[in-house]
């Protein structure tokens, strides 16, 4: 299927029917221990371990149906699964880092990417400093000689801002520093990291790729180069994913581009209907002309998908209260990708440093689910009534 296009790629990527019985979907293997038939077939297995199975934590035919789809869908040698997306955020960070290293990590990353950069790399003696992620080719001033990663999120997950991962990319190679970055919000179907110098790409599987709110799930993608450093390092970590979460992340494959197409459609009609609102100072939302980096996005991306941010004029809490409390509709809950919709208020101030978030008000943060846009509509339209009522 060397020739077909992505919606192909992600229908049938990673099966094989005929090898069991004709079944559409591969089984779900649930495994520890593997038997062997002698002991010479043992030790090649032990000599070869990331391609003949060994022991269930280092990889199952279940697993290796899902690395396989997802290589295949993004581009990229082979990818190694593992059970959340900060696991595979935290296997990157670890797997290219020794004592006496430099990191570069995006001031839009995910909070819980620089907690651990802070509490755990910090101890382990690597030095960590956080850039803007506007910096675009101006990070070279910054790679020093001992920067053995960098780190990008783009489009960041809470605050959108779009990242020049080329520009950044091509910085980071002037040293030989691996580039990592979190493609969550694309999907691998609408950012094609290797084709811009990313080494390691980074699902939270969790979120679209499932789709459904129902598992955890990470996955690191992999140049060839790369590969050998992650997958070993996941084994030593021992960040092994249950058969069922793997197997719902392939499943959730097969319709990521007729959900994305929803889920990204119907959140350009919210941002729109969102920016005529009096008390919303800004939309940030990639795909909006009016979005700061929209011409990268336009340059590098292939499509948007249904998470974006609002930047409301300051209230107070219980005014937000009010609005938040009796959604009908939205969901009030952390994580996103689900079918349903979701809304936050947060603020973004206590995960920056590089750079100063410069809105005084909260940031309301949409996932938009599947449901009617018109249900969606009313449920923001009595949300922003009860604002209004709170403070008048
Ligand atoms: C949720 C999220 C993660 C972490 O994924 P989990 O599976 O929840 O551990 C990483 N990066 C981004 C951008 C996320 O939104």
């Amino acid at each position: 299927m060397k020739a077909a296009k992505p919606d192909t790629i992600a229908t049938h990527a990673g099966s094989s029917p005929f090898e069991q019985h004709g079944m559409v979907n591969p089984p779900v293997y649930h495994a520890s221990t593997v038997l062997f038939p002698s002991l010479a077939a043992l030790e090649a297995a032990d000599a070869n371990p990331f391609e003949i199975y060994n022991y269930g934590r280092l990889g199952t035919p279940t697993s290796h149906a899902f690395e396989r789809a997802i290589a295949q869908l993004e581009g990229g040698y082979r990818a190694v699964t593992v059970s959340s997306g900060l696991a595979a955020i935290t296997t990157a960070l670890l797997a290219f880092t020794k004592a006496g290293d430099h990191v570069l990590i995006t001031d839009s990353a995910y909070g819980p990417a620089r907690r651990f950069a802070n509490e755990e790399l910090t101890r382990y003696g690597v030095a960590v400093e956080y850039y803007d992620p506007l910096i675009g080719a101006g990070i070279d001033a910054l790679i020093r000689p001992n920067t053995s990663l960098v780190y990008l999120e783009s489009p960041g997950s809470l605050t959108f801002e779009i990242q020049d991962v080329p520009a950044i990319a091509a910085a980071a190679k002037r040293v030989g520093a691996v580039v990592v970055l979190d493609n969550t919000w694309a999907t691998p179907l609408h950012f094609r990291p290797f084709d811009h110098g990313v080494d390691v790409s980074i699902h939270a599987a969790t979120k679209y790729i499932v789709g459904h709110s129902d598992a955890m799930l990470g996955v690191l993608n992999c140049t060839e180069a790369a590969f050998d450093v992650v997958k070993r390092a996941a084994v030593r970590y021992g960040a092994a994913a249950g058969p069922d979460d793997i197997y719902f992340g392939l499943r959730g494959l097969r319709t990521l581009s007729v959900r994305l197409k929803r889920h990204g459609d119907s959140s350009l009609a919210l941002a729109d209907w969102l920016s005529r609102q009096p008390e919303v100072r800004h939309v940030l939302h990639p795909a909006r002309p009016d979005h700061p980096g929209h011409h990268l996005w336009r340059r590098d991306f292939r499509g948007t998908s249904g998470l974006f941010a609002v930047l409301l004029e300051p209230f107070a809490k219980h005014a937000i209260a009010a609005m938040f409390d009796h959604f009908e509709v939205f969901g009030l809950g952390y994580s996103w990708g689900g079918f349903e919709s979701l809304a936050l208020p947060l603020d973004p101030r206590p995960v920056r440093s590089a750079t100063r978030w410069g809105h005084d008000g909260p940031l309301l943060r949409f996932h938009t689910g599947l449901e009617d846009i018109d249900d969606l509509i009313r449920d923001l339209d009595a949300g922003f009534g009860r604002l209004r009522q709170a403070v008048s």
